[in-house]
């Protein structure tokens, strides 16, 4: 039972550049989100029961104090519960209006981030969204993950069906609002380096497509898979001894996707949540250089910091010895 006193804190604050825009990220500590995804450890950081309306407006007033000084300079404002944050079961509808009521001291707000899943997204859900934010553009951050039915569905297990998905990307576009999807690199258990590379690079294409077809726009937001703690994904990678995703992959994926013009975002935080295998860091070959090029790629989408980086393109003697002169 939880007490009434405790003043709880969300599970992430933080900020960071997103595509050029001073973002401030909180991830509010509320009821556990229903789904199991296979891949995911977050529900486990959550509340087990729901949670009062009140426990979620401390955490509010706690996260816009902790920026007070500079609340006004962010452009943007990224908000997830570790779930959906459109489930009205989860993150009440007074929350959401509390949420964005604090919100206007943000007065150069570009863009209201929130992270669902597609189930949530309704109209009039996003109508009440329209009315509440005076943010220029309204994006919803949902994690598709893979095109590929078998793996998301089966694998993953993420109960996304890809009729019901394109239906809601059809809606976004209809009402206007943006679309940042999650894509995951390499999630497969199985999957050598070359099939999660091509994996990825379809699944881009497939929401570059639909989102073209549907005039809705689109923003990746590409992971690097790790293996999270305790997941039952987890074995599967253990059974088939998973090597993680190297770092030079994930600039292989920018580079062969930066035709069709889609601002990339790559997740490069495993957050201290790997189980043994660790993430892209573990192989002999990693570059920091490589990691700190995406770090600038991710606040600038300029390419040319990673044309370097793109071993394809280069021989290794090449590459190496453009390395040394770094
Ligand atoms: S990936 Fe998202 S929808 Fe799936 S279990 Fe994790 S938090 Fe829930």
């Amino acid at each position: 039972m939880e007490s009434q006193d405790k003043i709880l804190r969300p599970i992430y604050l933080s900020k960071r550049t997103f595509l050029g825009l001073k973002d401030l990220v909180i991830a509010f500590y509320a009821q556990k989100c229903p789904f199991q995804c296979s891949y995911c450890s977050l529900p486990t950081k959550s509340h087990p029961e729901p949670l009062p309306v009140k426990k979620i407006k401390q955490q509010i007033d706690w996260s816009f104090e902790q920026y007070a000084d500079e609340l006004s300079s962010f452009q943007q404002l990224s908000v997830g519960n570790e779930g959906s944050i459109l489930d009205r079961e989860r993150f009440p509808k007074e929350a959401i209006v509390y949420l964005l009521e604090q919100a206007r001291a943000i007065s150069s707000l570009k863009v209201l981030s929130l992270e669902t899943r597609p189930e949530y997204i309704l109209p009039a859900t996003l109508e009440d969204i329209f009315h509440l934010t005076h943010a220029e553009i309204i994006d919803v951050t949902v994690g598709f993950e893979t095109q590929d039915d078998y793996l998301r569905e089966v694998i993953l297990n993420k109960t996304i069906r890809r009729k019901n998905f394109e239906a809601k990307i059809k809606l976004l576009g209809e009402m206007g609002v943006r679309l940042t999807s999650y894509v995951l690199l390499k999630p497969g258990p199985t999957m050598t380096e070359k099939e999660g590379i091509n994996e990825a690079i379809l699944t881009i294409e497939y929401l570059a497509g639909v989102c073209q077809k549907f005039g809705t726009d689109l923003v990746i937001y590409l992971n690097p898979v790790y293996v999270a703690k305790g997941t039952p994904l987890a074995k599967a990678f253990s059974l088939h001894q998973y090597k993680p995703v190297r770092i030079q992959s994930v600039v292989e994926v920018i580079a062969e996707t930066r035709d069709l013009n889609v601002p990339i975002y790559t997740g490069l935080w495993s957050e201290n949540n790997t189980d043994g295998y660790g993430d892209y860091t573990v192989h002999k070959d990693y570059q920091p250089e490589t990691r700190n090029a995406l770090k600038q790629f991710n606040k600038t989408q300029d390419f040319a910091l990673l044309q370097l980086f793109y071993q394809s393109k280069l021989d290794d003697r090449q590459y190496q010895s453009q390395l040394i002169l770094l």
